[in-house]
Protein backbone atom coordinates (compact mmCIF):
# COMPACT_ATOMS: atom_id res chain seq x y z
CA UNK A 1 0.00 0.00 0.00
CA UNK A 2 1.29 3.50 -0.98
CA UNK A 3 0.38 6.37 1.15
CA UNK A 4 0.35 10.30 0.01
CA UNK A 5 -0.04 12.86 3.11
CA UNK A 6 -1.43 15.80 1.28
CA UNK A 7 -1.87 19.89 3.06
CA UNK A 8 -4.47 22.04 1.49
CA UNK A 9 -5.03 25.62 2.62
CA UNK A 10 -8.95 26.38 2.83
CA UNK A 11 -10.31 29.42 0.92
CA UNK A 12 -11.79 30.93 4.60
CA UNK A 13 -11.42 29.16 7.72
CA UNK A 14 -13.89 26.49 8.51
CA UNK A 15 -14.33 24.36 12.18
CA UNK A 16 -11.83 26.34 13.36
CA UNK A 17 -8.94 25.18 10.80
CA UNK A 18 -6.94 27.14 7.75
CA UNK A 19 -5.33 23.98 5.91
CA UNK A 20 -7.18 20.64 5.66
CA UNK A 21 -4.59 17.53 5.90
CA UNK A 22 -4.94 14.19 4.84
CA UNK A 23 -3.39 10.85 3.95
CA UNK A 24 -4.55 9.28 0.21
CA UNK A 25 -3.71 5.74 0.38
CA UNK A 26 -3.29 3.29 -2.77
CA UNK A 27 -3.84 -0.04 -3.76
CA UNK A 28 -4.07 -1.80 -7.32
CA UNK A 29 -7.61 -1.48 -7.11
CA UNK A 30 -8.00 2.56 -6.42
CA UNK A 31 -7.56 5.14 -4.20
CA UNK A 32 -8.61 5.96 -0.76
CA UNK A 33 -8.79 8.99 1.41
CA UNK A 34 -8.24 8.96 5.07
CA UNK A 35 -8.63 12.53 6.91
CA UNK A 36 -9.55 12.10 10.30
CA UNK A 37 -9.58 16.02 11.88
CA UNK A 38 -6.01 16.45 13.98
CA UNK A 39 -8.05 17.08 17.02
CA UNK A 40 -9.35 13.92 16.68
CA UNK A 41 -6.59 11.89 18.34
CA UNK A 42 -7.86 8.50 19.76
CA UNK A 43 -6.96 5.36 17.58
CA UNK A 44 -10.53 4.27 18.05
CA UNK A 45 -12.44 7.54 16.57
CA UNK A 46 -9.97 7.39 13.50
CA UNK A 47 -10.28 3.68 12.60
CA UNK A 48 -13.39 3.64 10.99
CA UNK A 49 -11.92 7.11 9.02
CA UNK A 50 -9.11 4.22 7.85
CA UNK A 51 -11.79 1.46 6.96
CA UNK A 52 -13.82 3.86 4.46
CA UNK A 53 -10.36 4.42 2.84
CA UNK A 54 -9.38 0.83 2.70
CA UNK A 55 -13.04 0.37 0.92
CA UNK A 56 -12.11 3.06 -1.23
CA UNK A 57 -9.08 1.69 -2.31
CA UNK A 58 -10.15 -1.85 -2.22
CA UNK A 59 -12.76 -0.32 -4.83
CA UNK A 60 -14.92 -1.97 -2.99
CA UNK A 61 -18.65 0.16 -3.55
CA UNK A 62 -21.83 -0.92 -4.18
CA UNK A 63 -23.59 -0.73 -7.74
CA UNK A 64 -25.01 2.82 -7.91
CA UNK A 65 -28.83 2.92 -8.60
CA UNK A 66 -28.31 6.68 -10.19
CA UNK A 67 -26.03 8.48 -12.40
CA UNK A 68 -25.94 11.90 -10.53
CA UNK A 69 -26.21 12.96 -6.80
CA UNK A 70 -28.34 16.07 -6.27
CA UNK A 71 -26.23 18.33 -3.77
CA UNK A 72 -27.20 22.07 -1.71
CA UNK A 73 -25.45 25.13 -2.06
CA UNK A 74 -23.89 26.32 1.59
CA UNK A 75 -24.72 29.42 2.66
CA UNK A 76 -22.78 30.96 5.28
CA UNK A 77 -23.74 33.23 8.08
CA UNK A 78 -23.54 36.38 5.42
CA UNK A 79 -25.89 39.29 4.93
CA UNK A 80 -29.22 39.02 2.79
CA UNK A 81 -27.53 40.40 -0.50
CA UNK A 82 -24.53 38.03 -0.46
CA UNK A 83 -26.76 35.20 0.28
CA UNK A 84 -28.65 35.75 -2.51
CA UNK A 85 -25.81 36.36 -4.67
CA UNK A 86 -24.34 33.02 -3.31
CA UNK A 87 -27.50 30.97 -3.78
CA UNK A 88 -27.82 32.25 -7.81
CA UNK A 89 -23.97 31.92 -8.56
CA UNK A 90 -24.48 28.03 -7.14
CA UNK A 91 -27.52 26.45 -9.59
CA UNK A 92 -28.56 24.57 -6.64
CA UNK A 93 -32.25 23.73 -6.07
CA UNK A 94 -31.25 23.40 -2.48
CA UNK A 95 -29.75 25.67 -0.05
CA UNK A 96 -28.27 24.87 3.54
CA UNK A 97 -28.51 28.54 5.01
CA UNK A 98 -26.09 28.82 8.66
CA UNK A 99 -27.88 30.12 11.44
CA UNK A 100 -27.52 31.15 14.85
CA UNK A 101 -24.19 32.09 14.78
CA UNK A 102 -22.71 33.86 17.85
CA UNK A 103 -23.25 37.77 17.52
CA UNK A 104 -25.84 37.55 15.20
CA UNK A 105 -29.59 38.40 15.93
CA UNK A 106 -32.46 36.42 14.88
CA UNK A 107 -33.23 39.20 12.76
CA UNK A 108 -30.37 38.67 10.88
CA UNK A 109 -31.02 35.11 9.83
CA UNK A 110 -34.84 36.23 8.83
CA UNK A 111 -33.25 38.76 6.38
CA UNK A 112 -31.02 35.77 5.39
CA UNK A 113 -33.43 33.06 4.99
CA UNK A 114 -35.72 35.30 3.35
CA UNK A 115 -33.43 36.26 0.59
CA UNK A 116 -32.39 32.46 0.08
CA UNK A 117 -36.20 31.54 -0.60
CA UNK A 118 -36.48 34.95 -3.03
CA UNK A 119 -32.83 33.33 -4.38
CA UNK A 120 -34.37 30.19 -5.20
CA UNK A 121 -38.02 30.67 -5.89
CA UNK A 122 -41.37 28.48 -4.73
CA UNK A 123 -39.89 25.02 -5.68
CA UNK A 124 -36.47 25.26 -4.12
CA UNK A 125 -36.01 23.81 -0.95
CA UNK A 126 -34.42 25.98 1.98
CA UNK A 127 -32.69 24.26 5.16
CA UNK A 128 -31.18 25.85 8.33
CA UNK A 129 -27.99 24.49 9.77
CA UNK A 130 -27.76 25.87 13.23
CA UNK A 131 -24.57 22.89 14.32
CA UNK A 132 -26.07 23.02 17.88
CA UNK A 133 -25.79 26.52 19.04
CA UNK A 134 -29.16 26.92 20.60
CA UNK A 135 -30.98 26.23 23.87
CA UNK A 136 -33.90 25.08 24.11
CA UNK A 137 -36.42 27.37 24.33
CA UNK A 138 -34.50 29.57 21.66
CA UNK A 139 -34.91 26.48 18.91
CA UNK A 140 -38.58 26.48 19.73
CA UNK A 141 -38.78 30.07 19.39
CA UNK A 142 -37.10 31.18 16.49
CA UNK A 143 -37.49 27.67 14.49
CA UNK A 144 -41.25 28.65 13.45
CA UNK A 145 -39.82 32.23 12.92
CA UNK A 146 -37.26 30.52 9.99
CA UNK A 147 -40.36 28.31 8.93
CA UNK A 148 -42.07 31.56 7.98
CA UNK A 149 -39.91 33.83 7.43
CA UNK A 150 -37.91 31.24 4.52
CA UNK A 151 -41.71 30.22 3.02
CA UNK A 152 -41.27 26.42 4.51
CA UNK A 153 -38.29 25.34 6.00
CA UNK A 154 -37.04 21.61 4.78
CA UNK A 155 -35.66 20.65 8.07
CA UNK A 156 -33.51 22.16 10.91
CA UNK A 157 -29.76 20.85 11.01
CA UNK A 158 -29.04 20.11 15.08
CA UNK A 159 -30.67 23.13 16.20
CA UNK A 160 -29.38 22.21 19.94
CA UNK A 161 -26.15 20.53 20.99
CA UNK A 162 -27.27 17.15 22.90
CA UNK A 163 -29.27 14.08 21.59
CA UNK A 164 -31.39 14.78 24.97
CA UNK A 165 -32.21 18.13 23.92
CA UNK A 166 -33.05 17.15 20.17
CA UNK A 167 -35.45 14.75 21.10
CA UNK A 168 -37.36 17.61 23.24
CA UNK A 169 -37.40 20.34 20.53
CA UNK A 170 -38.16 17.61 18.05
CA UNK A 171 -41.71 17.07 20.25
CA UNK A 172 -41.71 21.16 20.57
CA UNK A 173 -42.04 22.10 17.05
CA UNK A 174 -43.89 21.18 13.45
CA UNK A 175 -40.36 21.32 11.03
CA UNK A 176 -38.35 17.99 10.67
CA UNK A 177 -35.06 17.59 12.75
CA UNK A 178 -31.71 16.74 11.47
CA UNK A 179 -29.10 14.91 13.58
CA UNK A 180 -25.83 15.80 12.45
CA UNK A 181 -23.47 16.76 14.99
CA UNK A 182 -25.36 14.05 17.20
CA UNK A 183 -24.32 11.51 14.58
CA UNK A 184 -20.50 11.14 14.95
CA UNK A 185 -19.49 7.51 15.76
CA UNK A 186 -21.14 4.39 14.33
CA UNK A 187 -23.48 3.69 17.58
CA UNK A 188 -25.16 7.39 17.94
CA UNK A 189 -27.75 6.78 14.91
CA UNK A 190 -29.23 4.17 16.46
CA UNK A 191 -29.31 6.13 19.43
CA UNK A 192 -31.26 9.27 17.70
CA UNK A 193 -33.40 6.63 16.32
CA UNK A 194 -34.13 5.39 19.66
CA UNK A 195 -34.71 8.54 21.24
CA UNK A 196 -36.83 9.74 18.31
CA UNK A 197 -34.22 12.32 18.41
CA UNK A 198 -35.11 13.57 14.40
CA UNK A 199 -36.77 12.68 11.54
CA UNK A 200 -33.19 12.71 9.31
CA UNK A 201 -30.03 11.43 9.96
CA UNK A 202 -26.81 13.08 8.20
CA UNK A 203 -24.30 10.20 7.25
CA UNK A 204 -20.82 10.84 6.94
CA UNK A 205 -18.82 7.95 5.26
CA UNK A 206 -15.50 8.26 7.15
CA UNK A 207 -16.19 8.52 10.65
CA UNK A 208 -19.09 6.20 10.15
CA UNK A 209 -16.73 3.35 8.54
CA UNK A 210 -17.46 3.30 4.83
CA UNK A 211 -20.08 3.83 2.39
CA UNK A 212 -21.20 -0.27 2.66
CA UNK A 213 -21.29 0.38 6.82
CA UNK A 214 -23.53 3.61 5.95
CA UNK A 215 -25.70 1.55 3.34
CA UNK A 216 -26.46 -1.09 6.37
CA UNK A 217 -27.51 1.84 9.40
CA UNK A 218 -29.49 3.96 6.36
CA UNK A 219 -31.44 0.40 6.31
CA UNK A 220 -31.62 -0.46 9.68
CA UNK A 221 -32.43 3.07 11.32
CA UNK A 222 -35.15 2.86 9.27
CA UNK A 223 -34.87 6.90 9.19
CA UNK A 224 -34.36 9.34 5.82
CA UNK A 225 -30.80 10.22 5.61
CA UNK A 226 -28.65 13.23 4.19
CA UNK A 227 -25.26 12.08 2.85
CA UNK A 228 -22.54 14.82 3.52
CA UNK A 229 -18.97 15.39 3.71
CA UNK A 230 -15.94 15.61 6.08
CA UNK A 231 -14.35 18.60 4.32
CA UNK A 232 -12.66 16.01 2.24
CA UNK A 233 -10.78 16.15 -1.16
CA UNK A 234 -12.89 15.06 -4.25
CA UNK A 235 -11.30 11.74 -3.20
CA UNK A 236 -13.22 11.47 -0.18
CA UNK A 237 -16.42 13.64 -1.56
CA UNK A 238 -16.38 10.61 -4.35
CA UNK A 239 -16.92 8.13 -1.64
CA UNK A 240 -19.91 10.09 -0.37
CA UNK A 241 -21.30 10.08 -4.32
CA UNK A 242 -20.82 6.54 -3.95
CA UNK A 243 -23.30 6.56 -1.22
CA UNK A 244 -26.12 8.73 -2.21
CA UNK A 245 -25.61 6.55 -5.25
CA UNK A 246 -26.17 3.52 -3.61
CA UNK A 247 -29.43 4.22 -1.42
CA UNK A 248 -32.46 3.04 -2.46
CA UNK A 249 -34.14 6.02 -1.88
CA UNK A 250 -32.73 9.50 -2.10
CA UNK A 251 -35.13 12.25 -1.04
CA UNK A 252 -32.50 15.24 0.12
CA UNK A 253 -29.88 16.73 -1.71
CA UNK A 254 -26.54 16.21 -0.71
CA UNK A 255 -23.73 17.73 1.37
CA UNK A 256 -21.13 17.18 -1.19
CA UNK A 257 -20.83 20.20 -2.71
CA UNK A 258 -17.56 21.22 -0.35
CA UNK A 259 -14.44 20.80 -2.50
CA UNK A 260 -14.42 24.26 -3.41
CA UNK A 261 -13.73 25.69 0.57
CA UNK A 262 -10.09 23.97 0.01
CA UNK A 263 -7.92 26.08 -2.90
CA UNK A 264 -6.78 23.08 -4.47
CA UNK A 265 -7.36 19.32 -5.10
CA UNK A 266 -5.88 16.08 -6.00
CA UNK A 267 -7.80 14.91 -9.06
CA UNK A 268 -7.33 16.74 -12.81
CA UNK A 269 -11.63 17.60 -12.57
CA UNK A 270 -12.56 18.48 -9.01
CA UNK A 271 -16.11 17.48 -7.97
CA UNK A 272 -17.85 20.37 -8.42
CA UNK A 273 -21.74 20.96 -8.99
CA UNK A 274 -22.88 21.11 -12.31
CA UNK A 275 -26.74 22.44 -12.24
CA UNK A 276 -27.22 21.58 -8.72
CA UNK A 277 -25.45 17.30 -8.94
CA UNK A 278 -22.57 15.88 -8.55
CA UNK A 279 -21.56 12.74 -11.11
CA UNK A 280 -20.77 9.41 -10.01
CA UNK A 281 -17.22 8.74 -10.91
CA UNK A 282 -14.02 7.20 -9.69
CA UNK A 283 -11.85 10.28 -8.79
CA UNK A 284 -8.66 10.01 -11.17
CA UNK A 285 -5.55 11.25 -9.29
CA UNK A 286 -3.52 13.90 -11.07
CA UNK A 287 -0.22 13.30 -9.82
CA UNK A 288 1.29 16.56 -10.12
CA UNK A 289 -0.72 18.07 -8.22
CA UNK A 290 -0.31 15.30 -5.18
CA UNK A 291 3.13 15.97 -5.83
CA UNK A 292 2.75 19.90 -5.49
CA UNK A 293 0.75 19.39 -2.00
CA UNK A 294 2.72 16.44 -0.70
CA UNK A 295 2.88 17.66 3.20
CA UNK A 296 6.40 18.51 4.72
CA UNK A 297 8.57 15.92 6.42
CA UNK A 298 7.73 16.47 10.00
CA UNK A 299 3.68 16.20 8.84
CA UNK A 300 4.26 12.97 7.12
CA UNK A 301 5.86 11.25 10.29
CA UNK A 302 2.95 12.99 12.18
CA UNK A 303 0.79 10.77 9.96
CA UNK A 304 2.68 7.97 9.81
CA UNK A 305 2.69 7.89 13.35
CA UNK A 306 -1.31 8.06 13.51
CA UNK A 307 -1.68 5.33 11.24
CA UNK A 308 0.74 2.90 13.03
CA UNK A 309 -1.04 3.65 16.16
CA UNK A 310 -4.56 2.57 14.18
CA UNK A 311 -2.96 -0.55 13.30
CA UNK A 312 -1.97 -1.39 16.70
CA UNK A 313 -5.14 -0.46 17.65
CA UNK A 314 -6.34 -3.28 15.67
CA UNK A 315 -4.04 -5.97 16.57
MG1 LIG B 1 -24.44 20.33 9.93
Amino acid sequence: METHVWSIPMGTRFRGITVREGMLIRTDSGWGEWSPFLDYTEPAVVEPWLRAAEEAAAGDWPTPVRTTVPVNVTVPAVGPEQAHTIVTRGGCRTAKVKVGEPGQTLADDLARVEAVRDALGPSGRVRVDVNGLWDIDTAVASIPALDRASGGLEYVEQPVASVEDLALVRRRVDVPIAADESIRRAADPYRVRDLEAADIAVLKVQPLGGVRACLRIAEEIGLPVVVSSALETSVGIAAGVALAAALPDLPYACGLATVQLLTDDVVAEPLLPVDGQLPVVTPTIDTAKLAALAAGDARRSSWAERLAAVREFRS
